[in-house]
């Protein structure tokens, strides 16, 4: 048999096989003829796709327009059959059953006790999966009788004192804060103290059941304490804190974080001196660091088992973005380093503080290069609440600037792309305003919707206007819709303004 008659075949039973597979089977074998240029196997496999799952899985139209394997085929007259057909099925899957909107129901509390600093003495026990914390805060209890702080939930605590007196505290493991998990909240009785007291305590916490879809870890090949496990007390109504750390850990181990680290012996010591909230330590006998120097910014990029030649990337696109976001907002960012750790874990995810990012991935991609632009974004979007729903001044403003960003690396025709996928998932998204920020599907509303209304305001007031408008946003460090309306107000006229407000009440 002719070579060319057994491929015919090998492609007709593959095609076979397709029609009777799940989604996530058809659609590798979609990528496969993708890949290998067969054209009419790759429509026939995505028409299957859309007839059999169009309008169950709303995700489907948009992550396939951001597919980068089908790039090539968006010239073909197909494609718009697919993107058509796969909306329809879309706008009427919504239709029939629309996403219920829950709304804000998080309140702004002014006057909490506040931490201002925390002094730290941590051993870290790798083997024992235990560490053993001495802490010391310095707080102002600003006339109230207690103070809340949340802390990972498994923790025997052995002391709790206020300004050396013990205090009567109440550690209640029932009582999560909304993003640090598992938690619970230690209460501590402010005593006699109303204004400015130093809170000791001392305590230990088993790290035996960190889950695995945190930024956590406890393990001989990587232990990595953040904000979101809680292993210090943490106020989560401020940020503004700044913490000492010093850090005694099984030998072997090298040691990095979200702070200015040094070493002493077998002493290491994290001094964070810039107002923050959290303290994220990393650790482990394999980490690997490159520092690239650009434009007077040094990037530091930690990793573990992430290929070389990717660490690269990760450490010249980082500086690129961080270059074009200074000149498009006209503005530097708040440090000139910055430290990116790659955590080698599933799932995705990423954080960004001042001067630190951690990216959950195990290779450099569109995918990590869009997830790096959002979180650098942050170093100019990052003074609004992030616990309700006036974090759009966040997220849709950092999502938005990852978008020029592949705009900038990879071309209008990619970024035209993206739009069109996030205005599918604006589509069905619940309005902005109001949204609690934790409701199902907050994700949509607040890095796609808002991002889509960005775009939408930059094409209906045009690009200086737009960029003068997020320069003096950025500039004002603008973190309250209050203030985002008052400078919308000074900048754009009546009609933009009720534009926008609309657009954030649809
Ligand atoms: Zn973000």
């Amino acid at each position: 048999m002719k070579t060319r008659t057994i491929a015919i075949i090998i492609a007709l039973l593959q095609t076979i096989a397709a029609a009777c597979q799940s989604e996530s089977a058809l659609y590798g074998h979609a990528m496969n003829f993708a890949r290998q240029g067969c054209k009419d196997s790759l429509f026939y496999s995505l028409d299957r796709m859309v007839t059999l799952y169009g309008a169950r899985d709303a995700d489907l139209l948009p992550e396939l327009l951001l597919e980068p394997r089908l790039r090539p085929y968006h010239s073909d007259s197909r494609w718009i059959q697919v993107k058509d057909r796969l909306r329809k099925a879309r706008i009427e899957a919504a239709s029939e059953s629309p996403r219920p909107c829950q709304t804000d129901t998080a309140t702004r509390l002014d006057n909490t006790p506040i931490v201002n600093s925390y002094d730290i003495d941590l051993t870290i026990d790798v083997a024992a999966k235990r560490i053993d914390v001495r802490a010391d805060i310095d707080i102002d209890f600003r006339g109230n009788s207690h103070a809340d702080l949340y802390l990972w939930r498994h923790t025997q605590l052995s002391r709790v004192a206020v300004n050396g007196q013990a205090a009567r505290y109440e550690f209640a493991k029932d009582i999560e804060a909304p993003w640090i998990r598992p938690s619970g909240r230690l209460r501590i009785d402010a005593g006699t103290a109303r204004g400015a007291a130093r809170i000791t305590t001392a305590y230990t916490c088993r790290l035996d059941s960190i889950p695995e879809d945190g930024f956590a870890a406890c393990d001989s090949s990587l232990v990595m304490l953040t904000y979101y496990m809680g292993w210090y007390p943490i106020d989560i109504d401020h940020e503004t804190s700044t913490a000492n750390i010093d850090i005694h850990i099984t030998p072997g181990f090298e040691l990095t974080g979200s702070g200015i680290i040094s070493r002493k012996a077998d002493t290491w010591h994290m001094t964070q001196p810039w107002e923050g909230f959290d303290y994220t330590i990393i650790a482990s006998p394999d980490l690997k660091q490159k520092t690239v120097s650009h434009n007077n910014r040094k990037i530091e990029v930690v990793s573990l088992g992430f290929p070389d030649a990717d660490a690269d990337s990760v450490a010249v696109r980082s500086a690129e973005i961080m270059d074009y976001y200074t000149r498009l907002y006209r503005l530097e960012p708040n440090g000139r380093q910055l430290r990116i750790f790659l955590f080698p874990a599933g799932g995705g995810g990423a954080y960004s503080r001042r001067n630190f990012i951690v990216c959950c991935c195990q290779r450099y991609n569109e995918w990590l290069y869009q997830l790096l632009a959002h979180e650098i974004g942050h170093f100019w979007w990052s003074s609004a609440p992030t616990d309700q729903w006036e974090d759009w001044l966040n997220e849709s403003f950092a999502q938005y600037s990852s978008l020029c960003a592949i705009r900038q690396h990879l071309g209008s025709a990619v970024f035209d792309d993206y739009i069109e996928a996030y205005r599918e998932w604006a589509r069905t998204a619940c309005p902005i305003r109001g949204l609690n920020r934790q409701a199902n599907g907050a994700f949509y509303t607040f890095y796609h919707k808002g991002a889509v209304l960005l775009y939408d305001l930059q094409q209906r007031i045009g690009d200086k206007a737009f960029f003068d408008l997020m320069h003096h946003l950025a500039t004002k460090r603008i973190g309250s819709q209050h203030d985002f309306e008052a400078e919308t107000s000074r900048r754009l006229s009546h009609d933009d303004c009720l534009w926008i407000e609309r657009r954030l009440n649809q």
